[in-house]
């Protein structure tokens, strides 16, 4: 069953971490727009992506929600190791040693020594997101001195940067592949890959995942110099795209970040790909309950840069306010989905025309006809994302066979999941499957919906289909003059706000006055009519009614359709 929870169309993905790994902060995120969560697996040990699959499994449960896991693999990411105590205070002139994981001592450690060798004097290394800079001092094969030039308090697991530096660290490592393995067991919705390089360190994963049995979603994260070079060919093949200014804004100069997110977004938008705009987003909500203007004008940016999905990383993970980050996020995106309504599809698209084409249609039709949503009935997934591409002005209602799918689905701007229970047949009896879709969407009756469906075989799968339906039982027809009403239905002695006439009527009658709407199921005449509408009175002439409509009774009576429906 659907619960109508408070939905933005751009979606929000939380880091979890000890601020918000607790069922309660969970409910509640949840309960704010929260789509999906993240694992950032450089803070996590085996075990803890179980740990947090089985909360959000309850609160979907509980909240009838589709919030799905992201694995957020590290790939080839250089970050210190531990600091005794959790922690290291960096002095500004102080030198320090670089040395492998493991070395005990007043040292650096870091997770892949082999890049030691390829460091040398001058180098600038920066550390924790830039906010420490480190000069290469002295540089003897694997042992590598550096000065600091900032003091400070660093965290354990910071990543390190070396910009400009290609360092050919592989793709996956040992860590990677088990957490890859945990994730896929989990039966997670997505796996990030971090450094992402060119297209090929994409398929690469996505064939561990293959062999390994999974089926997740891969999310590319740009995060380097070349990542954006490539972003072409890498958006290509990938199932998302992250725009992951925390590394980009160090591996590249500042001011040249939010153009490379513009470019991000409309890239990866030519192919249907969907892009989430992650870090910093609300930073100074790690310690404090409202944001900046700044940062509340990043968001809103992003949003108008027509972005999919905003993340939450320390401000979830580890700040004071994780709910209320969440709180504002959801904020900022309705009301800015409010006031610009109409965001742009791809001004190219270089996918497959026919689900394109079918998803530019419901678009088209939705709009025309003024409908309460669009609902997609697809089985891979594929009709609901190109649908999201287009970018319609309404809901994208995607029934899905299987909740996993749902998640998935639930990181592509405008969709809102619904499982659908059409047993093995795959729905291919339209007008049950409707019914059934009715069931769950909970929406009221008389809404008018455009349907994707992949007719006449299966509703399910092959999606070539477009129709509009209203929902509601159908109770009869007639001309409509003016606009919808809905009410009911008066009668003889009840007074009511809709009121049928059974005769032919070619006057004005003083009783018409107070009701909202009057069917008449015989002739009336244009002057009649012309005046009822004058005074805000809707008209439905020439009506056949179909099923017994009676005193008392709740109809809806569509203004352009002319259909009644209980
Ligand atoms: P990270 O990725 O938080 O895993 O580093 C996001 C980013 O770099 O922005
Ligand atoms: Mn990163």
């Amino acid at each position: 069953m659907m619960v109508l929870l408070f939905m933005p169309d751009t979606k929000i993905i939380a880091t979890m971490g000890p601020a918000s790994a607790h069922i309660t902060v969970l409910e509640k995120m949840a309960k704010n727009g929260l789509s999906a969560v993240r694992i950032n697996t450089a803070h996590a040990e085996p075990g803890y992506i179980a740990s947090i699959k089985k909360m959000v499994d309850e609160v979907n449960k509980k909240l009838g929600t589709y919030i799905g896991v992201l694995v957020d693999l590290k790939g080839p990411e250089l970050r210190t190791g531990e600091f005794p105590g959790g922690g290291f205070d960096v002095k500004a002139g102080s030198k320090y040693v670089l040395a492998p994981e493991g070395t005990k001592g007043d040292v650096f450690t870091i997770n892949h020594p082999a890049i030691l060798n390829s460091l040398s004097t001058n180098d600038l290394i920066l550390m924790s997101d830039g906010r420490f800079r480190f000069r290469v001092v002295k540089s003897e094969g694997d042992s590598v001195t550096v000065k600091s030039l900032d003091s400070g308090k660093m965290r354990d697991r910071s990543r390190i940067n070396v910009p400009g530096k290609y360092l050919d660290l592989g793709v996956l490592t040992e860590r990677d592949m088990m957490f890859l393995r945990e994730g896929i067991k989990e039966n997670v919705e997505f796996f990030a890959l971090s450094f992402v390089q060119k297209k090929e360190n994409v398929e690469h994963l996505q064939k561990q995942i293959m062999m390994n049995g999974g089926d997740q979603l891969i999310v590319s994260k740009i995060e380097t110099k070349s990542g954006l070079q490539n972003i072409k060919t890498i958006s290509r093949v990938s199932d998302l795209v992250m725009v992951a200014r925390g590394d980009l804004g160090v591996e590249l100069p500042l001011e040249e970040v939010v153009v490379a997110q513009k470019k991000i977004i409309e890239e990866s938008h030519k192919y249907g790909v969907p892009t989430i705009v992650a870090t910093q987003m609300l930073e100074s909500m790690v310690s404090s309950s409202s944001p900046t203007r700044a940062e509340v004008s990043d968001v809103t940016n992003a949003i108008m840069d027509n972005t999919d999905c905003l993340m939450l990383s320390e401000e979830t993970a580890i700040g004071k306010f994780p709910v209320e980050a969440v709180e504002y996020l959801g904020k900022i995106s309705s009301y800015v989905e409010e006031k610009v309504a109409d965001f742009r599809e791809p001004y190219e698209f270089l996918g497959n025309r026919v689900a394109y084409s079918i998803a530019k249609a419901a678009k088209v039709v939705a709009a025309e006809i003024e409908a309460d949503g669009i609902v997609a009935f697809t089985k891979s997934g594929n009709t609901a994302k190109m649908i999201s591409a287009v970018r319609p002005c309404v809901p994208i209602y995607t029934m899905v066979m299987d909740s996993h799918l749902g998640r998935k689905l639930n990181l592509f701007r405008g969709v809102r999941p619904v499982k659908i229970d059409v047993g093995d047949y795959q729905g291919n009896d339209l007008y049950e499957t409707i019914m059934s879709a009715e069931k769950c969407l909970k929406l009221r009756k008389g809404s008018r919906l455009v349907i994707t469906s992949g007719a006449p075989n299966f509703l399910f799968g092959g999606t070539n289909d477009v129709m509009v339906s209203t929902f509601g039982k159908f109770l009869g027809r007639g001309y409509p003059v003016g606009k919808s009403f809905r009410g009911k239905v008066a009668g003889n002695h009840l007074k009511g706000d809709i009121l049928i006439v059974n005769d032919d009527v070619s006057e004005p009658r003083d009783e018409f006055k107070i009701y909202r709407g009057i069917i008449f199921t015989g002739k009336a005449s244009h002057d009649v009519m012309d005046s009822l509408n004058a005074m805000g009175i809707s008209v439905l002439y020439n009506t056949k009614i179909k099923e017994k409509i009676s005193e008392g009774d709740q109809i809806f009576v569509d203004g352009y359709t002319g259909i009644i429906n209980s």
